[in-house]
């Protein structure tokens, strides 16, 4: 894995120059597709060293090539880590941190303001033998008193979705590392910009690739990244095989052997180009989507049609104060919204002109989905009030489109079903 020498540059210009100050084969300015399946060495000598994890290469795709390896160096420069490993999915990659180092008895705490996929994901771990206590992770606290002496990791969301939740991101890194746990941070919501996984105190970052580092809902991806900070010497489940060498490469190593080689939750070549191209303008897009998010959230929360906002940027959230501090000012593109009683949520949603109803998110294009009957609809109607969710909210991943446009497009749809 190359990394630019110059650590001193801006953030978007490290991710600009990446490839070319990298080495990009015959001078092209992007790293090319490589699409071979099996790689191929001078000497079988060669071919048994790379086996063996003694000299760098490729064997076969399925562990990574070189336009995905070019990726995984975008990601840690912008999370300023230690190393990245990509995957299929967001959940691949989430998947295979918790299959590669839990195991039956141990115990995971676990934010109970959930992605509703890694929540069903955490059902599957219950299922194997591992252990999971949803805690409220607004607050350290809970994670502290969850503790037990088979817990290994802690797992928690920087925004939560669909409710915007922030947990106590810094004082839930201070938890781990008193009590010596290893410490996963989902920071899809914030990306690296606002918040990187080595400032709260993160070993493992989890993003989902297919949102906004990619950002134009046109591929696929996941990413692990290993933040240098937590010591994979005191980790009971590395195996014997991947405790060689520095024990700060060995964390990393057995999620690449589990989740890549054994089950297979290969990015594809064609999606890691799509997902580096669209993370030049990540800095761009996410300032505008922070911009518009801010105006809209503040508009909706001004409608006597609206019962209530979800958004970390209003004063009248929660962690207002929290978000501020953390993200540098910045809260993101997630915001939730409840219908004043009586007004028809899906009504409401087809009357809508521009936004498009779907369940993706971090689109450039805004999207709008009603959660309890979509998303959110196979947890059932007791975890869904555990994790704050009414049947009315709907949730919005803003885009990048003129604000004024976006107001419009509300206002005619408000005005079309609040009568
Ligand atoms: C979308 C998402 C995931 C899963 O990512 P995929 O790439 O869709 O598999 C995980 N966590 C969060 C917070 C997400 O928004």
């Amino acid at each position: 894995m190359t990394t630019p020498p110059e650590r001193a540059y801006g953030a978007a210009t490290r991710l600009l120059h990446a490839d070319r100050l990298g080495g990009v084969e015959h001078g092209a300015i992007h790293k090319p597709l490589h699409l071979s399946a099996a790689f191929n060495y001078p000497t079988a000598r060669e071919l048994v060293e790379v086996f063996q994890g003694n000299q760098a290469g490729h064997v076969y795709a399925r562990q990574g090539n070189p336009t995905v390896n070019a990726l995984e160096a975008k990601v840690t420069l912008l999370e300023d880590a230690k190393g990245t490993a990509t995957f299929a999915t967001g959940m691949a990659a989430i998947s295979a941190v918790f299959l590669a180092l839990l195991r039956a008895g141990d115990h995971l705490v676990c934010t109970r303001f959930l992605f509703g996929n890694t929540n069903s994901l955490a059902q599957t771990l219950q299922a194997l033998g591992v252990g999971v206590t949803f805690v409220d992770a607004t607050a350290a606290e809970n994670v502290r008193a969850a503790i037990t002496p088979a817990t290994r990791m802690v797992f928690v969301e920087t925004i939560a979705n669909p409710v915007t939740q922030v947990a106590d991101l810094d004082g839930i890194g201070q938890v781990c590392k008193d009590a010596g746990l290893l410490y996963v941070v989902d920071g899809t919501l914030t990306t690296p910009l606002l918040v990187r996984g080595r400032d709260i105190g993160a070993g493992l970052v989890v993003h989902s690739l297919s949102k906004s580092i990619g950002g134009h809902g046109n591929a696929l991806g996941g990413a692990v990244v290993d933040t240098g900070l937590f010591d994979w010497s005191t980790y009971a489940n590395i195996l014997p095989p991947y405790r060689k060498g520095p024990a700060d490469k060995w964390g990393l190593l057995q999620i690449k052997k589990k989740g890549l080689r054994d089950m297979g939750g290969t990015l594809r070549a064609e999606d890691a180009h799509r997902i580096a191209v669209g993370a030049e303008t990540l800095q761009l897009r996410l300032r505008r989507v922070c911009d518009n998010a801010l105006a809209l959230a503040r508009w909706l929360e001004a409608q006597p049609a609206i019962a209530r906002v979800y958004y970390p940027g209003l004063a009248s959230h929660p962690q207002h104060e929290r978000a501020t501090r953390l993200f540098k000012g910045d809260f993101g593109l997630l915001l939730g919204f409840e219908l004043r009683d009586g007004i028809d949520t899906l009504a409401f949603l087809d009357a809508l002109q521009l936004v498009i109803v779907s369940s993706h998110l971090a689109d450039n294009r805004t999207l709008a989905i009603p959660v309890a009957q979509t998303i959110y609809y196979e947890m059932g109607p007791q975890r869904r009030a555990e994790m704050g969710i009414a049947d009315g909210l709907i949730r919005l991943s803003v885009g990048i489109e003129d604000i004024a446009d976006l107001i419009d497009d509300f206002s005619r749809a408000l005005e079309a079903v609040a009568r």
